[in-house]
């Protein structure tokens, strides 16, 4: 069986190593090209994500490229997003996994011999069974359902940073937050003068890409200063020793997607259900979903294992999404998020268990 798995991000290859474990092979098409090393800030990996990571065999391999080299007091790991993309292409490599760049689906066709992706460069592949991880605004989605919803704006600005040499309150690799009248800001840090950092700002309309383009990082770096002038100094001092760009964005989520599997095509990941950044669980809820979707695939065969899949997962990562729109209503509320996520963090999947 030759699974083409769309996007090459946390999904996409958590996906190949799970299938490689199961004998499927795997090409992983990328958008992006190979040398690509732009893609943003840090993500926490959550307790149920470092679990997931380990039943792939990559949660040590995830904290040696931690901040630290280990969790934080909460069970947490904070690791660069490119760090993290990198660790499991690797080991989707490592296992056999053939991943090809500037491979930009557009669309597909299924037929009962099997599935033909087509590109942005007018190139195609066939394959038994497509799996979409191509992220919040999903091509695989709106192939399965060209009426699928799109993502929603959340009106909060997300930036951050990665700064060295300043001293701040807070044990090592625990998330840190600060609230000002104006703006929310959020950190970690090594211990050893490292800082990892985001903040949101509250943004009415959505900006458009001429807009972020324009917003540079003197500008960002001000707006910033002014937003926690009142907070803690050391707030400044992190904002001022940032060394990295600052990777403005709009915050976005995806609700209650109705259909996530036709014939031979599933989405997971962000492209199915996309939570806000401030559950601190997209990655993790990735992460999950290609080890279940694996166990399905083991035991069942493609569509079969796809209804299965999706009964095991949709009523949580249904329940994250609406968890991670309520922290973020109450980030705009100036509130601190207040949801107990018991629930969310001690969910364990167990590999060796049939579905
Ligand atoms: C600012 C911010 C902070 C976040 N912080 C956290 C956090 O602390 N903890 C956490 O767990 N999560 C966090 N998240 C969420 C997390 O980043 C996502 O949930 C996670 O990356 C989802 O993985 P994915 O593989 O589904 O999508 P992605 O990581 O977005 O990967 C999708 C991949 O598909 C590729 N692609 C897109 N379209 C196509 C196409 N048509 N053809 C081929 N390839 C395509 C893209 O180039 C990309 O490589 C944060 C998100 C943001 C925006």
């Amino acid at each position: 069986m030759h699974a083409l798995v769309i996007g090459g991000g946390v999904a996409g290859p958590a996906t190949a190593v799970a299938l490689r474990s199961i004998g499927v092979e795997v090409t992983i098409c990328e958008a992006r090209p190979r040398e690509d090393k732009d893609v943003g800030l840090w993500v926490m990996v959550a307790p149920n994500g470092l679990a997931a990571l380990d039943a792939l065999g990559l949660k040590q391999t995830a904290l040696r490229e931690s901040l630290t080299g280990a969790v934080g007091p909460t069970g947490f790991a904070p690791i660069r997003r490119a760090g993290l993309y990198r660790l499991l292409r690797e080991a989707a490599v490592a296992r056999g996994t053939r991943i090809e760049h500037d491979r930009k689906l557009v669309d597909a066709d299924t037929s009962a011999d099997g599935v033909v992706a087509r590109f942005a460069d007018g190139s195609s592949l066939t394959g038994d069974l497509l799996i979409g991880c191509d992220g919040i605004h999903s091509r695989t989605r709106s192939i399965i359902d060209p009426a699928a919803p799109v993502a929603r704006y959340i009106p909060l600005l997300n930036l951050g940073g990665f700064a060295s040499g300043v001293d701040v309150p807070g044990e090592p690799a625990q998330l840190q937050f600060i609230r000002s009248p104006k703006g929310f800001f959020g950190y970690t840090t090594s211990g050893k003068g490292e800082v990892w950092w985001f903040a949101n700002l509250p943004w009415g309309a959505e900006p458009s890409r001429a807009e972020l383009a324009a917003m540079d990082r003197d500008i960002l770096t001000e707006r910033l200063l002014d937003t926690f002038a009142d907070s803690p100094a050391f707030v400044a001092d992190v904002i001022r020793a940032t060394y990295s760009s600052l990777y403005a964005q709009p915050t976005h989520d995806l609700p209650g997607v109705p259909t996530w599997r036709r014939d031979r095509l599933v989405i997971l990941g962000d492209a199915a259900h996309a939570t806000t950044p401030t559950s601190g669980q997209g990655s993790s809820m990735a992460l999950e979903d290609a080890v279940v979707l694996a166990k399905c695939l083991r035991e069942l065969p493609g569509p079969q294992a796809w209804a299965r899949y999706e009964q095991l997962r949709r009523e949580r990562v249904e329940g994250v999404v609406a968890l991670g729109a309520r922290a973020s209503a109450a980030k705009l509320d100036g509130a601190l998020p207040a949801d107990s996520l018991d629930w969310v963090l001690d969910y364990r999947i167990d590999w060796a268990s049939p579905v």
